[in-house]
């Protein structure tokens, strides 16, 4: 049985970096993430693509043990096209084709019933907000959002923060969200609102832990290579989700390895476009890394 939810989009991504450009390829926020979480625990995801959506896609994400009962099918797949410039941490959007996305409303299967760690990830709080009702009795909610919906729906995105454990931002999306260019009092404003914990991700620079009481930062790994970073955050939230599933629990220890285990997949989401280079990741890459972070934090 699975051991995670993750809603959010299956995309089809254009996508342009210096380093080359992509059409049409697998991405959304969902695929991302359960292919991070793949990695720690056995993910389930409530999405929706659309009749176009290839099948070869859908087997990348049946062949790595993920669970597609919940994930619907009408329609055109949502498209998002964009590109990065020099400064690869800013994503700029060109187009956000909604499609199949404009209307959906999410269904949790019977056999999503009962799973206790729950990642809402980037998707119209709408839908967050269907699944959180719909779960009647959820365990630990993590969420994510992005500029888009703080921009066309920021009180719906206020409503979902008010039921998740632990909240994940990137540094624009906090500041935009809470009016501040201070992220120590947007975590602040984060905490108030019931969450237990904020996490501000830094793009390279790695990423912020506040909880009542306590601060902690996991640093971002010196890459040399970064092709294409589209997914790193989705990345980072599927691998802290599937951390947390395998620990069975969530306290301070558990939050800051899983935060430094989420850096470190989302480091190699960075090497290559799409999905390509999670595809090839074994267990001791990831654990050679997570070690690499370990010395780099140790003086
Ligand atoms: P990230 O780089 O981790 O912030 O996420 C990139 C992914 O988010 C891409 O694969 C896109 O398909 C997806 N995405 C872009 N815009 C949206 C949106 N408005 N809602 C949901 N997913 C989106």
């Amino acid at each position: 049985m699975a051991d995670v939810i993750i809603l959010g989009s299956m995309a089809l991504d254009t996508i342009e970096t210096p380093f080359g450009k992509v059409e049409r390829v697998l991405g959304g926020s969902a695929s991302y993430a359960a292919y991070a979480a793949s990695f720690f625990a056995k993910p389930a995801i409530i999405s929706v693509v659309g009749e176009d959506f290839p099948e070869k896609e859908k087997n990348v994400l049946l062949e790595r043990g993920i669970v597609l009962d919940g994930v619907k099918r009408e329609g055109k797949t949502f498209h998002w096209e964009g590109f990065y410039e020099f400064d690869m941490n800013e994503a700029k959007t060109i187009k956000t084709e909604l499609n199949a996305l404009a209307s959906f409303t999410p269904a949790v299967p019977e056999n999503y019933k009962g799973i206790q760690h729950i990642f809402l990830a980037n998707i119209d709080p709408s839908a967050q907000l269907e699944v959180i009702k719909k779960l009647k009795n959820p365990g630990l909610i993590v969420m994510d959002t992005m500029n888009f919906w703080i921009e066309h729906k920021k009180k719906e995105v206020l409503e979902v923060m008010k039921h998740a454990a632990i909240l994940l931002l990137n540094d624009g999306e906090a500041r935009q969200m809470f009016q501040t260019t201070n992220l120590v009092k947007a975590a602040k404003q984060v905490l108030a609102l019931g969450p237990e914990a904020a996490i501000i991700k830094k793009g390279e620079h790695g990423a912020l832990l506040f909880t009542k009481g306590h601060h902690f930062n996991a640093p971002g790994y010196p890459l040399e290579e970064v092709k294409d970073p589209t997914g790193c955050g989705d990345s980072f939230g599927g691998a802290l989700i599937g951390c947390l599933a395998k620990a069975k629990k969530h306290d301070q220890a558990t939050l800051r390895k899983a935060m430094v285990y989420a850096s470190a997949i989302a480091s190699f989401n960075a090497e290559d476009f799409s999905l390509q280079r999670l595809k090839t990741l074994a267990w001791k890459d990831i654990e050679q890394r997570y070690q690499e972070f370990v010395s780099m934090r140790n003086f």
